[in-house]
């Protein structure tokens, strides 16, 4: 069977790292297996789903490096669910409840104090026709709960009924349904909640892997019984831990900072992103990967950790540094192309600054520096100036090449005395108007000789 995997987010808010480690394992796992990546939108609340959050979050995938197969949202889908509720209602496991949420908060506060566990007490069941139509008469509608096979033959008489599963990720898993209420499938103004569609949807897209965060474990027992009580093989289950910020909060859609659309702003490379993503709460060394197929290589579920994982901005600095260092120029070429560094220069440029930038877009102030001038005026002594003068005056003849530098070098310690950072930093200082930078050996070919003597102080 195809491996098939989906990413299934609301597309009520941007995705941000977390969201993307849950679509990055996806899609990892999907290429480790030549499977199928299915981009599900679980778009069921209409109200708080909005397509431009799906254009939003496709587009995010797309720069990751991430490219679904099928696109597909629950939204245009609801006959379908409508159908499978039919079907529940006919096998007799899904019964319409009346209570309002004071009553059910009402009833478990009594259990409680009664030392019961505060799960729904099924009072429902009892309900005559009657009572029903009572109900109906009074305005109010039915919500519909599907009743948890955890019982022999009276729902009364629960008894522990344990689910297993061997999690992809967090090796064997038990959920006991008898510690769950009977969990609501459809509300009563008629909208789904999100099991019954997404267990429909796992089946019908021939789901076999559903890997997501570990906030769903407990969800996994209900829907792998409702997968079950659809006639269908439950999926394999994988349940990553989840990323926090720096202070252990949780990472929600509203922390706009973390969102992929804003790192990506910020400078943030994709496979910067990826990468620790991917690697953080692994026993895999954090570090980046300049490929998703490497990263697929070094992808393994089985080596998440179960703890939550803490998410460093700096870190990820740092990672997009380390890549853009080692960052081939056919890699960059368009993108550096579109900023205006282009030409012949462009890949002698591109070797020279990388090493320097925290992103790719500071290449251009480089790029300004180089072909235009300064962009700061040096603050020199005036011992400095005149050292400066008199080396600008010992300039060698072109072709300039990387041993240039230490020819003039060599010729101004002989001439002037000076040495050591005497000598090189009035000469940086002049000759990009900043007091650190790429090498200079590297640069002054750039700058040939008309570009270094308009330097001159
Ligand atoms: N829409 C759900 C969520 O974002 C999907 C969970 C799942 O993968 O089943 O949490």
């Amino acid at each position: 069977m195809t491996v098939t995997v989906r990413f299934a987010p609301s597309p009520t808010g941007h995705i941000h790292i977390g969201n993307s480690r849950t679509a990055l394992f996806n899609w990892l796992f999907a290429m480790k297996h030549r499977g199928r990546f299915i981009q599900r939108f679980d778009d069921t609340d209409v109200e708080r789903s909005k397509q431009e959050y799906a254009n939003a979050i496709l587009y995010d995938l797309h720069w990751l490096g991430i490219f679904p197969d099928v696109i597909e949202y629950q939204s245009r889908r609801f006959d379908i669910y409508d159908a499978a509720i039919e079907r529940l209602k006919a096998a007799g496991v899904l019964y319409p409840c009346y209570e309002t949420a004071e009553e059910l908060d009402l009833r478990r506060k009594i259990r409680r104090t009664r030392g019961l566990p505060p799960v729904y007490g099924r009072e429902a069941l009892n309900l005559t026709t009657e009572e029903k139509e009572a109900f109906e008469r009074d305005g109010r509608r039915p919500y519909w709960r599907f009743l948890l096979p955890n019982f022999d033959t009276d729902p009364f008489e629960t008894r522990r009924t344990e689910v297993h599963w061997n999690d992809l990720i967090r090796g064997e898993e038990t959920v006991d349904l008898a510690s769950l209420s009977d969990p609501v499938l459809r509300r009563e103004d008629g909208t789904y909640l999100y099991t019954l569609p997404s267990v429909v949807d796992d089946i019908d897209f021939g789901v076999t892997h559903v890997i997501r965060g570990d906030d769903h474990v407990t969800n996994t027992g209900v829907q792998i019984a409702l997968s079950k009580a659809l006639g269908s093989k439950p999926p394999v289950f994988g349940h990553h831990n989840l990323l926090t910020t720096t202070t252990g909060e949780g990472l929600s859609k509203r922390s706009g900072a973390l969102s992929v659309a804003s790192l990506r702003e910020s400078g943030i490379e994709p496979m910067a992103l990826a990468s620790l993503a991917v690697l953080v709460g692994t026993s895999e060394n954090v570090a980046s990967v300049p490929t998703m197929a490497e990263l697929a290589d070094r992808f393994d579920p089985a080596k998440t950790s179960k703890s939550a994982a803490k998410f460093d901005p700096a870190e990820l600095q740092l990672l997009n540094k380390a890549l853009l260092h080692h960052m081939a120029f056919e890699a960059v070429r368009e993108r550096l192309a579109a900023l205006g560094i282009s030409g012949d220069d462009a890949e002698p440029f591109w070797t020279t600054v990388r090493g320097n930038l925290d992103t790719l877009a500071e290449g251009v102030v480089w790029w300004r520096i180089v072909k235009e001038g300064l962009i700061h005026q040096p603050d020199l002594s005036e011992a400095d100036r005149t050292f400066v003068r008199q080396a600008f005056d010992l300039l060698p003849d072109e072709p300039w090449d990387r041993t240039t530098w230490k020819t003039w070098t060599d010729a101004v310690r002989e001439a002037t005395g000076r040495k050591g950072k005497a000598l090189f930093m009035p000469l940086r200082l002049a000759l990009t108007g900043l007091a650190s930078g790429p090498e200079l050996a590297d640069l002054l070919p750039l700058l040939g000789r008309e570009g270094t003597l308009a330097r001159r102080p």
